[in-house]
């Protein structure tokens, strides 16, 4: 094909596209970095949420903000490598309009073990992967957690570090990624709006060549054929809020439940797994997320005797696992023209938002939904 030809369709393709609305049902980080991967391209991008604005809902907005690309078992998690620095430069450029105020912070994460057969685990996933993780003793932890360390019954045995860790902070994340979104397209609006059916999201559609893309978290329940998503779960997540007043820490910690430190003179422990239906949908509740929390050694040790200040939750939607691991889903509308989803992002939203939100513009640009199989 001659060099003209292929400019030719290139232009066509171009042209076509800039004539594109998109309608974005969700703005949590799925549904904003697929505004912001699309918002030079389109003409219009229209987010529909029920809250009045970005980072008030949805799990986005109490997840404790832990980016890394490692498994619970130290390994690689699929396409680590490149959906960890897709979300760093996504973070990167969102945080470049923004140099009042930190979107994240670069962190140490310590990954703490209470038995010596798990540390040893680990010790060999340091040997895989250095350039993730790196054992370390467990005197570097924080002087605080290192003091209380040997008075207590179950103390930790050995630490990894896992480097070049980021801890975001989620809802200003979300409020200046929208901004980043308006800033590069100015046909952007957000609409308070709870959409109920397929039917509800194809009104919204001025003409049927109008892309909807669902990230719509729970959400998704309502919105997508059942027979498509039957083997996702819904896992409530609660978080304990602590004053730092009572802990000081300047890093983040993991061993199943995690402990980390905010911008606001808090830090966050969580979080629990609540899969009861009954009370899924229902707000944060202390006495519930204690039944579960009350049983790790962060809280048996550090945290037992102080007062919690508050209590947040949110909807975690999880994938099957498959002998890949938890794999985020997309998918294609099998009999709505131009319908995308992205689900299934489980506790790692942060990981794999701008992967996905990448790899779906390319199959709504290319109109090659292979693009979109996660199993390949
Ligand atoms: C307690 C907790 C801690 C977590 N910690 C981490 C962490 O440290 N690191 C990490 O990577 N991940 C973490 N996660 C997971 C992460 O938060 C999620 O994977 C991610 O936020 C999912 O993003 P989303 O945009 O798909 O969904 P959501 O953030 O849930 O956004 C969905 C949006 O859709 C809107 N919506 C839903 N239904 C409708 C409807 N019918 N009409 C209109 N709008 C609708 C909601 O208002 C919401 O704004 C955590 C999750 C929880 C619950």
């Amino acid at each position: 094909m001659s060099l003209q030809l292929c400019l030719l369709i290139v232009s066509v393709i171009m042209s076509n596209l800039s004539a594109l609305r998109v309608h974005i049902v969700g703005g949590g980080i799925a549904g904003l970095a697929v505004g912001y991967h699309l918002a030079n391209i389109v003409e219009r991008i229209t987010i529909y949420d029920m809250n009045i604005g970005p980072g008030l809902s949805g799990a986005s907005v109490v997840s404790a903000g832990l980016l890394h690309p490692i498994t619970t078992s130290g390994k690689l998690m699929w396409r680590g490598n490149e959906a960890y620095s897709s979300a760093r430069n996504l973070l990167n450029d969102v945080q470049l309009h923004n140099v009042s105020s930190k979107l994240f912070q670069d962190s140490q994460l310590y990954h703490t073990f209470y038995s010596i057969s798990e540390y040893e685990k680990w010790q060999a996933a340091a040997k895989d992967l250095p350039e993730y993780i790196e054992c370390c003793d467990v005197d570097q932890l924080d002087s605080t957690l290192s003091s209380i360390n040997h008075k207590v019954e179950k103390p930790i045995v050995g630490s990894v570090r896992i480097k070049n860790a980021c801890i975001v902070n989620p809802p200003l994340y979300l409020k200046c990624l929208y901004q980043s979104i308006t800033r590069r397209n100015k046909n952007t609006n957000w609409v308070q709006y709870n959409v109920n059916d397929s039917n509800d999201y194809q009104k919204l559609r001025q003409s049927p060549d109008d892309i909807v893309v669902i990230t719509a978290g729970p959400g998704v329940r309502q919105l997508w054929p059942h027979e498509d998503i039957e083997n996702l779960q819904y896992a409530k997540g609660q978080n304990l809020i602590y004053s730092s007043d009572d802990l000081k820490i300047s890093n983040g910690y993991i061993s199943g439940e995690y402990i980390v430190p905010t911008v606001n003179n808090e830090f966050i422990f969580g979080a629990s797994y609540e899969y009861s239906l009954d009370t899924l949908e229902k707000g944060p509740d202390c006495s519930e997320a204690l039944k579960y929390l009350n049983r790790s050694p962060f809280y048996k040790n550090y945290l037992h005797d102080k007062d919690i200040g508050r209590v947040t939750s949110g909807i975690r939607v999880v994938p099957k696992r498959g002998h890949k691991g938890k794999l985020p889903i997309m998918l294609k509308h099998k009999k709505i023209p131009n319908v995308y989803c992205i689900t299934g992002l489980g506790s790692r939203g942060l990981l794999y938002h701008s992967y996905l939100a990448d790899l779906m513009v390319k199959a709504i640009i290319s109109r090659d939904e292979s693009v979109l199989d996660t199993a390949k």
